[in-house]
This record gives structure tokens, C-alpha cells and sequence, in this order.
């Protein structure tokens, strides 16, 4: 059983470029929540700093971490090991600090199934819609076309994976989203029932998969 005491657990994932990393800053900011820092082999951006951002780590050191089992999770995404360290996200949810994580589905079904002591609220964030998502990417991923392409295309399998998340939101206007999501994580910490529109996001998708 979780104590009142205890932190809670956030997880945010979505289909690349709809803006989860930036609502997980937000909302760790404006919450004084800590984001748990992922470890990942992928190369850095031009504006992200070792530490920070992540933990920029070789492939040999990563396989290492993982044969010590120091990851909550990990899973390979767009040929990149990604994965979330244990130790201090347990440390810190111990202290009653609330850790928030943005990491894919493959990582969120890992942290559901271990059943931790923390109560765990999932989101899943779509785009408004399949141009914006990739004017974002492509603001985002200037230099690299083939990153740009490789996310777009990989879109279509990731958002199927909407269902194993509490809420799913619309990221359009990125205060509105973010109020929606601090509003859903108000609920759920004081045991208020709370759900999202399911007919809403069902005819989202519909839009989004044409
Ligand atoms: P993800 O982590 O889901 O891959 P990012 O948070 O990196 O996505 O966002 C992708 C790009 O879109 C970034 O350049 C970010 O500044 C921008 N962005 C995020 N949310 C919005 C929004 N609501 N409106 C406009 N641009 C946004
Ligand atoms: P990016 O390269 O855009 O930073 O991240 C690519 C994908 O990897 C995103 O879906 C992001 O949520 C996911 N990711 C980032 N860190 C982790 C992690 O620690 N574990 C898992 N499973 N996925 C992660």
C-alpha cells in the first residue's frame, strides 16, 4: 500500500514530437516535481546537456547498467537504448517527491507491470494533427531530414498504443494541455474519479490515422 506520504509516479509518452518533453518541463517547473533523467544512447541535440537532458551514455556502459539491473525500465526505440535508473527515482518517491517520467509505451507497460508502491497516473499526448506534428519535428530536427521521416513513419504504430494510458490529451495549446493534465493528476491524487473523453479522442484519431 502507497502512504500519503509517498510520492506519485507520472509517465507521459506519445508519438515523437507532440510535445511530451516540453509538458514534462512544464509541468515538473510550475509542480516542483522531479523528472526522472533518462539514460540513452542516442546522440545529443544541438540545445541538450548531458545531465540534464540525459545521461548520454556509450552503448557498452548502457548494456552494463543494464546487466547490473540498475533500470526501473528500458527498451530500444528508433535503433537507441533508452532506459529510466532506478535508484534515484526510488530514493526520491521515498522522500514523498512526485517523479515524472517521459518515456515510450514499451517503458510504461514495464513500470505498470511491476506494481510498484507508488500510485502511477499515465498519459498518453496526441498532436492536433498529422501537419503540425510534422512542422514540430522538422522545427525540431532541422538539421536531420531522415529523423524527421523516420518519426513520421513510425506515427501510425504509436498512436494505437493510446489505450493502455489513464488519460489521453490533445496537445494543441500547450497552456490548455498542460492545465488538463494538472487537472487530471489533482483528481487522481485525491481519489476524485476523473476520466477524458473517449468519444472525442476516438474521433481525434480518426483524423489522425487518414
Ligand atoms: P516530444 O518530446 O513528444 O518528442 P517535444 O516536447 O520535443 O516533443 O516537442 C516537439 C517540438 O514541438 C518542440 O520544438 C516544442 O517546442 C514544440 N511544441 C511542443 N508543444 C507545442 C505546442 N503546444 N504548440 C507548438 N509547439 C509545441
Ligand atoms: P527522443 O530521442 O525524442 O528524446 O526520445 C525518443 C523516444 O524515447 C520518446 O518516445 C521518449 O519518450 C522515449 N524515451 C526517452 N527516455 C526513455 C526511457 O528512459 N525509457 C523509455 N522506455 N523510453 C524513453
Amino acid at each position: 500500500m502507497s502512504s500519503e506520504k509517498d510520492g506519485i509516479i507520472i509517465v507521459l509518452s506519445s508519438p515523437s514530437g507532440a510535445g511530451k518533453t516540453t509538458l514534462v518541463k512544464k509541468i515538473a517547473k510550475e509542480n516542483n516535481f522531479k523528472i526522472s533523467i533518462s539514460h540513452t544512447t542516442r546522440k545529443p541535440r544541438t540545445n541538450e546537456v548531458n545531465g540534464k537532458d540525459y545521461f548520454f551514455t556509450s552503448e557498452e556502459d548502457f548494456k552494463n547498467l543494464i546487466k547490473n539491473k540498475d533500470f526501473l525500465e528500458y527498451a530500444q526505440v528508433f535503433g537507441n537504448y533508452y532506459g529510466s535508473s532506478k535508484k534515484k527515482v526510488l530514493e526520491n518517491l521515498k522522500k514523498g517527491e512526485n517523479v515524472i517520467f517521459d518515456i515510450d509505451w514499451q517503458g510504461t507497460e514495464q513500470i505498470k507491470k511491476q506494481k510498484l508502491n507508488y500510485k502511477l497516473i499515465t498519459f498518453f499526448i496526441l498532436p492536433p494533427s498529422k501537419l503540425e506534428l510534422f512542422n514540430r519535428l522538422k522545427n525540431r530536427d532541422m538539421k536531420d531530414k531522415n529523423i524527421v521521416e523516420e518519426r513520421m513513419k513510425q506515427f501510425n504504430e504509436d498512436i494505437k498504443k493510446w489505450e493502455g494510458y489513464d488519460f489521453v490529451v490533445i496537445n494543441d495549446d500547450l497552456e490548455k494541455c498542460y492545465k488538463e493534465i494538472i487537472g487530471f493528476i489533482d483528481k487522481r491524487t485525491n481519489n476524485i474519479g476523473s476520466s477524458y473523453d473517449k468519444n472525442n479522442i476516438l474521433n481525434h484519431i480518426k483524423k489522425l490515422r487518414i
